[in-house]
């Protein structure tokens, strides 16, 4: 780390200590406190994440910062602070929202996420740090520092949308978690994820968009050879939702406890919003299925999810299975395109 970065991260160690003072000692932190304390937050849980609360005023951190010693380059750089037009003064970046420190591996704060405490059309609910020298969105996850070591001794991460799900999960027992900042998974999250664990459970929303997330970094990290399962929630909710809701055991042992293996999940994915009293659905479907098992599986898998095929669709699993053989040479011949095919090879001469 260059001395700005070290500069940049005591300013941000500093500002989290505030935001987390204000919070539990002072009258300006009673609403926010009640806030949480209504999610379910205990006070261990809002000091183990150092949670906060940044005042609804213009220029607190910012004045404070500066009154610390930290330079007009750095309260920007940090983005804590934004310089206000024509150049005259600063003001604070995160007003009126509660304050989630997001840490670097060493359990270092590098940037915040702000939650405002009412929904509104005009705001965000989240707020980000910009991207920094400290701060890269595609590259950080939330909790890496706190779940280094469950993750070590699970050998398994649990991946989660957002960060309040990685804390309702930490509630309930699940320490091995982690979460983007927001993001799809990148190339870069994969390889991070990859020095911890090579089996990896997705709990994503149960909504359309995390569906189709969970689908996507299914996908990405089954082909880095993670091996995957998705934990998959009842109707639209997200895992802290489920947790407040059906308590912390059920989640833990009917929830992360019972995922889905990757094609299983790749099969519930393909079902969503299809009517098998449509043929065209029911069609598209099995070639859907069809396409992932000739794409990946054993013969076992095949074997497995042929037959829940059949069951599913009324076909006959012979049937399938014919199907599923064309599919598999076209797939063969792809992905072996110099091979040379047996018609072709010049036919000898039986007398010669
Ligand atoms: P809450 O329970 O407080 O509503 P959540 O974790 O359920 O929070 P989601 O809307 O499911 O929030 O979003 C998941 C993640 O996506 C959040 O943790 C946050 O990182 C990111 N996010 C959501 N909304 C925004 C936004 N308006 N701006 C930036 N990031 C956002
Ligand atoms: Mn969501
Ligand atoms: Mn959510
Ligand atoms: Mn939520």
């Amino acid at each position: 780390p260059t001395k700005t970065d070290h500069q940049l991260i005591l300013m941000h160690e500093f500002a989290a200590d505030m935001y987390h003072h204000i919070l539990m000692n002072t009258e300006e932190g009673q609403e926010a406190l009640d806030y949480l304390e209504n999610r379910g937050f205990t006070k261990e849980m809002i000091e183990k994440y150092r949670i906060g609360w940044a005042l609804p005023e213009w220029n607190y951190m910012a004045t404070a910062l500066q009154r610390k010693g930290f330079s007009e380059e750095e309260l920007v750089s940090s983005g804590l602070g934004i310089q206000r037009e024509q150049k005259n003064g600063f003001f604070d970046r995160f007003r009126g929202r509660i304050m989630f420190p997001i840490t670097n591996e060493s359990g270092k704060v590098i940037a915040f996420s702000g939650r405002i405490l009412v929904k509104s059309k005009e705001e965000a609910k989240y707020l980000n740090s910009p991207e920094s020298p400290i701060f890269q969105k595609s590259q950080v996850l939330y909790n890496v520092h706190l779940a280094r070591n469950a993750i070590r001794k699970n050998r398994k991460i649990v991946l989660f949308e957002g960060f309040m799900d990685v804390i309702a999960a930490g509630k309930a027992g699940v320490d091995n978690a982690l979460a983007t900042m927001g993001t799809s998974l990148t190339p870069q999250h994969i390889k991070a994820m990859k020095r911890f664990a090579q089996e990896i459970v997705l709990c994503f929303d149960g909504d359309d968009a995390g569906w189709e997330a969970a689908k996507r970094a299914a996908i990405a990290l089954n082909e880095e050879n993670f091996k995957v399962e998705v934990a998959v929630l009842p109707g639209k909710m997200d895992p802290d939702d489920f947790v407040r809701e059906h308590g912390k055991e059920a989640f833990k042992e009917q929830i992360i406890g019972k995922p889905h293996a990757f094609i299983a999940f790749a099969m519930m994915h393909a079902r969503r919003h299809k009517n098998f009293q449509y043929e065209n659905d029911l069609l598209q479907y099995i070639q859907e299925v069809l396409q992932l098992l000739a794409g990946r599986s054993s013969p076992i898998e095949r074997d497995l999810y042929i037959k829940q095929l059949s069951n599913e669709t009324g076909l006959s699993e012979e049937a399938i299975l014919q199907q599923y053989r064309k599919l598999e040479n076209k797939t063969i011949e792809r992905s072996r395109p110099s091979a040379p095919v047996q018609e072709k090879a010049p036919k000898r001469d039986p007398k010669r």
